[in-house]
Formats: C-alpha cells, sequence, structure tokens
C-alpha cells in the first residue's frame, strides 16, 4: 500500500481555480506516494482532510498574513490569501498534534513555523543588511544559491552535509525560529533555508527552497520525498499485512 500523501493547493486570485505545480505531484510519486491534492475549503472539513492522509506536503504560494503572526503588515508584504492562510494553519496545527508526517516547502515552511509558534519576518531585507538574491529569474531547475547543511541533522542525512546548490523564490524568511524546530541549513547571509523538528522521532521538515523542481537535475532532492513517504507508512497497515 502506498501512502497517500496530501498535497495543498493555492487559489489564483479572481479565477474561480484551485492551482498545485505539478512537479509537487511528480515527486511524491516518483518517491513512492499516492499525491492527493488538498483543496482550501472552509468549513468543517479539514479533520477529515487529516484522517484520510498519511503524510502532507505543504506547497508554496503567496505571503501569510503578519496578523496571523502578530505583526501588522508592513509595505512589503505582498498578496495573501485568508481562505488558504486559515485553512492551512488549522490543518498545519491538525498534523503536528497528530504526529503526522509533514514536508514544508517554501511558504509551506513558513506554515509550519508559524503553526508551532514561530513568526516569519515580512521581507529578507528587514532579516539581514546585505542579503543574496534570494528571488531568482534564472529558470525554476537551476540552483542560485548556496546553503550550509548542518553535520548531523536530518537534512544532512538526505541531503549531505555542507555545502549545497538551491533555487530560490521567496521575500518572507523565517523570523523567530518555532521552540520545537531547529534550523539545520543557512544561506551564507544567515537565511534559515532548512528547518526540522528538535524530536528526531519525528518528521518534520521543512526547505525555503523547491526541492520538487531540481530533482531532474539533481536526484539528491528526491530523497526529502523519500523520507516524508517512508515515515508516512501507517504502523497498523504492518498488521494486516
Ligand atoms: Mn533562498
Amino acid at each position: 500500500m502506498r501512502p497517500l500523501i496530501g498535497i495543498t493547493c493555492g487559489l489564483a486570485e479572481g479565477e474561480g481555480r484551485f492551482f498545485l505545480g505539478r512537479d509537487y505531484a511528480r515527486a511524491v510519486e516518483k518517491a513512492g506516494g499516492v499525491p492527493v491534492a488538498v483543496l482550501p475549503l472552509p468549513g468543517e472539513t479539514t479533520g477529515a482532510v487529516a484522517a484520510a492522509l498519511d503524510g502532507l506536503v505543504f506547497s508554496g504560494g503567496g505571503d501569510i498574513d503578519p496578523l496571523l503572526f502578530g505583526e501588522e503588515p508592513l509595505p512589503v508584504t505582498g498578496r495573501v490569501d485568508p481562505q488558504r492562510d486559515h485553512f492551512e494553519l488549522e490543518l498545519a496545527r491538525l498534523a503536528l498534534d497528530r504526529r503526522m508526517p509533514v514536508l514544508g516547502i517554501c511558504r509551506g515552511m513558513q506554515v509550519l513555523n508559524v503553526a508551532a509558534g514561530g513568526t516569519v519576518c515580512q521581507d529578507l531585507t528587514l532579516k539581514t543588511e546585505k542579503p543574496l538574491k534570494h528571488c531568482q529569474q534564472a529558470p525554476r531547475w537551476y540552483p542560485t544559491h548556496t546553503v550550509q547543511v548542518k553535520k548531523g541533522s536530518l537534512a544532512a542525512a538526505v541531503l549531505g552535509e555542507g555545502k549545497l546548490r538551491v533555487n530560490s523564490f521567496h521575500h518572507q524568511v523565517i523570523g523567530r525560529t518555532a521552540p520545537g524546530f531547529e534550523v539545520t541549513g543557512r544561506a551564507p547571509d544567515g537565511v534559515e533555508e532548512i528547518i526540522e523538528a528538535r524530536d528526531k522521532e519525528r518528521f518534520i521538515l521543512g526547505v525555503q527552497f523547491h526541492p520538487e523542481n531540481l530533482i531532474e537535475q539533481n536526484t539528491t532532492f528526491l530523497g526529502l520525498f523519500s523520507l516524508l513517504i517512508r515515515h508516512s507508512f501507517r504502523q497498523e497497515s504492518y498488521t494486516f499485512c
């Protein structure tokens, strides 16, 4: 039985459509999971969605409403989507409570951090005086800056420790890291690029880059999805096999 991996979707403004990058689904499928699109519907369905899934990917997207992490919006804040924010934060809190395996990508990493009690820095120019270019204009599959991966971390077990080249499509960055999380990868300007649970029994990993777009060029990045899927096999299913 392949585990069911939910991938959160965005809402296209004014178009009446949901959207999800194809590469997320391809990565989950290639790593051995069944990708399922999770729609940000308002209402009472969040618990049922979490119960039906074995693991979750929180995908990339727009900015998180700063009021949701206790700050007033600064002019640098971009488009926010209240429906998606509320749905994903509720789903993330449920997933963390239920100890579901979760992988957060870009915005998804910020969602996990906020759900666990951390904050977002509204723009990287507020974080560091000399930021690198984190909103690349090169193709999505091309890695434009480096990340130092911490020795002995979960991320290092998959990606290797030391320097790693990644892609970058963000202007928001981690503000205060949530108490249960540890930063295990940083860009040379100090920006947090990888976070993971301090409790090594759990699979909670967030990356600021987009591994789903890098797999074709470098299969190392598929390892993040493989690890999620390995943690998503339900214990009870073994009993009946
Ligand atoms: Mn970056």
